[in-house]
Formats: structure tokens, C-alpha cells, sequence
């Protein structure tokens, strides 16, 4: 089928051209971003802004880029729009019919969209009966970059020991600001222990995706959260420390089980779905963002160094691709499980 990209120049805008080239089941026929950027050839909008190693892919490079509120034809719409306008603009497009998938953030909270792992929750794309779009539209939204790779790992420990409380300490990469993102003054050799809005998303994200679809809502888990976030010079790859206290605690080796025989999705055939979401590592020093952070095509998050904590319970270190598996991959594979459930 064919879909349409909001948001297509951006970093994440970007990421969905590329991973979408060669998908079995979306192609991109559509594109839209500002008005800077309306009524140019897809390759001209973004010549000396296309960031990705890979080239444009060839089917999109002579697209007319449409502006906001351009009518479009397809179905089903990726958004990766900026969050000053994404919350209006996705809404818009949900009222005309369309269902959006989308990575901005201005949605997440909605007591009415799901902001779904398709491993962890999908049940919670039930919330879209309950939306007050006509005809076919509705909204769905993925986690924060740093959110995703964090409930990844918490989810199976959730699901076999219950969890008490978690501490996270992030390391995100320059990527995860968008394009140009922070300046390099800033953050060339540098540690910026301040990322905008990030600590709360972490923080409330986490409990709703781990939380229980009841009749017409969520109930958030009800588990404290803590995170610090900060930004480093890194191109991409969300690191983090997480330490947690479990609520029945199980040996190491229970818990790292846990983790990598994660595989809820193992029998749909998602053509975006790692095999392995959660790989763990036993090195002393890994993950690390440069040698593991495209593992399963960028889709695997890799957990290494568990541990035991003194001051809660067990600690490990968790990485995952903040513009693939924390963001466009993210979105992309929301849609294929909404196909796989007959929703699209
Ligand atoms: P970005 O590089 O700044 O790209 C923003 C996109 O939005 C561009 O395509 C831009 O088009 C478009 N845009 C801006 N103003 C617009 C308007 N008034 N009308 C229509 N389109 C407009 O940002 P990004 O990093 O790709 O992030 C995109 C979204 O994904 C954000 O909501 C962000 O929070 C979220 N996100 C990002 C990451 C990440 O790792 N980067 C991860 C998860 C989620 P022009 O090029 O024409 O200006």
C-alpha cells in the first residue's frame, strides 16, 4: 500500500525514506514538510541536508514535497513532524480520514492514543475504537527514543517478577535533537547534562506502556520511575544505566533469561520485527553506541554488565537506536502490527 511521510526532510523524516525502500508492504508515494520546503523535487528540499550514509532512495527523490494541510491520498501517514506543529497537523489529518502513526510527542499522553511497543502492548491499540475520528482515522504514537529502549528491557522483568522501582541515568546521542540539532561548540568534547523534556517523557511514558488496557482507558503501572538524561558525543545510540528493585527477585541468571528469550512477536512474520529484540551481552564493556548499536538492523536493543546493585537491586547497561528502533523503525513497526491485527 501506499503511505505518505509527514515531516520526510528531518533526521527522522529521513530514516522512514530509508527504511522504507525496500518494505514488502509500504511504499512511499507521498512526502510532506514546511512551507520552505512545498512544491520542491524531494531531492532538492533536502540536497546538502540528506545525512544518511545511504543514498535517496531513488523511488522518492522526484516526489513533489506537499505543504501542511496538503490534501493526500494514502491511507495510512508516518509522522515525524516537528512537536510545534505535529499535535495540530496529526489531528487534522485523523479528522480526513487518515490514521497516522507517529513518533512526535505531543499525543503520547492522550488518555485515547496508545503509545505502543508492539512486543509489550499492543492490546492498546484498542484505545483507537474509542477515538473521536470518523471514517478510518485515528492516531497511534511510539515512546521517546530513550523510553523505548528503557520499557524494552523492563518489560519482561515486569511480566516475571513484578517491578518495585527504577533509576536510569541516559547517554543520547547528538542525533536524538534532530538536524541541526545542539550546536558543536556545545557538545564536541563535551557532557550537556540537561535534555529538554526528557527526564518526564521517561518517566510517565514508561508507566503507561507498561500499564493495563481497562474498558476504555490505560492503567498506568504504578512503579516509580527515576531518569537523568544527558547528551553526548555521540552520532547514534541511546546508552543507559538502569538500576531496579524487583518485586519477587530471581537469580542472575533468571533475570538475563528473561531478557533474551523476550520474542512475543516471534510468530507474526513483521518484516520489521527483530528476531531477537533484546540481545545480552557478557563482556565487561559492552554495549558500546559504535559497536552495537545496528545490531538486527537497528531494531535490537543490547543489554549488557548485569549486575547486582547495593542500593536497589540488579543494574545493567541497555542500548538502543534512537532514529530506527526509538523512532522511525518504531512507528513503522507500529503500523505492521496494525496490519497484522486488520486494523489497516
Ligand atoms: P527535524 O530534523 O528538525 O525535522 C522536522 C521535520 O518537521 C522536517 O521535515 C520539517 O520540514 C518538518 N516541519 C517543521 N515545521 C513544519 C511545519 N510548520 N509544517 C510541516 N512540517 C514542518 O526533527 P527530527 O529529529 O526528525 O524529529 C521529528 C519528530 O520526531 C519530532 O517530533 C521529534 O521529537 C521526534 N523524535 C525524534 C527522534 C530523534 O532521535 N531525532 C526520536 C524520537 C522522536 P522542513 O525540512 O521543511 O523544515
Amino acid at each position: 500500500m501506499g503511505v505518505a511521510v509527514l515531516g520526510a526532510t528531518g533526521t527522522v523524516g529521513q530514516r522512514f525514506l530509508q527504511l522504507l525502500e525496500r518494505h514488502p508492504w509500504f511504499e512511499v508515494t507521498e512526502v510532506m514538510a514546511s512551507d520552505q520546503s512545498a512544491g520542491k523535487r524531494y531531492a532538492d528540499a533536502v540536497v546538502s541536508r540528506w545525512k544518511l550514509p545511504t543514498p535517496i532512495p531513488e523511488s522518492v527523490r522526484g516526489l513533489k514535497v506537499k505543504g501542511p494541510r496538503d490534501k493526500v491520498a494514502s491511507r495510512l501517514l508516518f509522522s515525524a513532524l516537528d512537536a510545534s506543529v505535529a499535535g495540530e497537523l496529526e489531528e487534522y489529518y485523523a479528522r480526513a480520514g487518515h490514521l497516522v502513526s507517529s513518533n512526535a510527542r505531543n499525543h503520547r499522553m492522550d488518555p485515547l492514543v496508545p503509545l505502543v511497543i508492539p512486543e509489550i502492548n499492543r492490546d492498546h491499540m484498542k484505545l483507537l475504537e474509542h477515538q473521536p475520528y470518523r471514517n478510518g482515522g485515528g492516531i497511534v504514537t511510539n515512546p521517546n527514543c530513550s523510553t523505548i529502549v528503557l520499557a524494552l528491557t523492563l518489560a519482561p522483568l515486569h511480566q516475571r517478577f513484578g517491578i518495585d522501582s527504577v533509576i536510569v541515568t541516559t547517554f543520547q546521542a547528538a542525533s536524538g535533537a534532530g538536524y541541526p540539532g545542539v550546536p558543536s561548540l556545545d557538545i564536541l568534547g563535551n557532557v550537556v547534562p540537561y535534555v529538554p523534556g526528557e527526564e518526564t517523557k521517561m518517566e510517565s511514558e514508561t508507566q503507561k506502556i507498561l500499564g493495563k488496557m481497562n474498558g476504555r482507558g490505560i492503567d498506568a503501572a504504578v512503579f516509580p520511575v527515576s531518569a537523568q538524561c544527558h547528551r553526548v558525543p555521540v552520532v547514534d545510540g541511546h546508552l543507559m544505566a538502569v538500576s531496579l528493585k524487583l518485586r519477587r527477585t530471581g537469580a542472575k541468571k533468571e533475570i538475563a533469561q528473561a531478557l533474551a528469550t523476550y520474542r512475543p512477536l516471534a510468530k507474526l512474520s513483521l518484516p520489521t520485527a527483530p528476531a531477537d529484540p533484546i540481545e545480552v551481552r557478557s563482556e565487561d564493556d559492552r554495549p558500546q553506541p559504535r559497536l552495537d548499536v545496528d545490531r538486527a538492523g537497528g531494531m535490537g536493543v543490547t543489554v549488557g554488565r548485569l549486575r547486582p546493585c547495593s542500593v536497589l537491586q540488579w543494574k545493567f547497561e541497555a542500548l538502543g537506536h534512537n532514529t530506527i528502533r526509538g523512532a522511525a523503525g518504531a512507528a513503522i513497526l507500529n503500523a505492521e502490527i496494525l496490519r497484522r491485527d486488520g486494523r489497516i
